[in-house]
């Protein structure tokens, strides 16, 4: 009886220092320094789950 327990490893790589929402908003509109721009870049590659929260910021154009 732990089928619960499948569910709730889906994400290995989710982390606990994710950027602010409003972070992730603002660098998915661009508006961010360079410095923070990159910090958040490179937490974009440890963390699905951010990268696909900027992505749907920034869905306005460009497909
Ligand atoms: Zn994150």
């Amino acid at each position: 009886m732990e089928e619960l327990v499948s569910q709730a490893v889906q994400t290995p790589l989710e982390r606990a220092d994710c950027p602010l929402p409003e972070e992730l908003r603002a660098y998915a509109e661009e508006q961010l320094d360079a410095a923070q721009a990159l910090q958040i870049a490179e937490h974009l590659v440890l963390c699905q789950r951010c990268r696909r929260q900027v992505a749907a910021y920034g869905t306005s154009e460009s497909g």
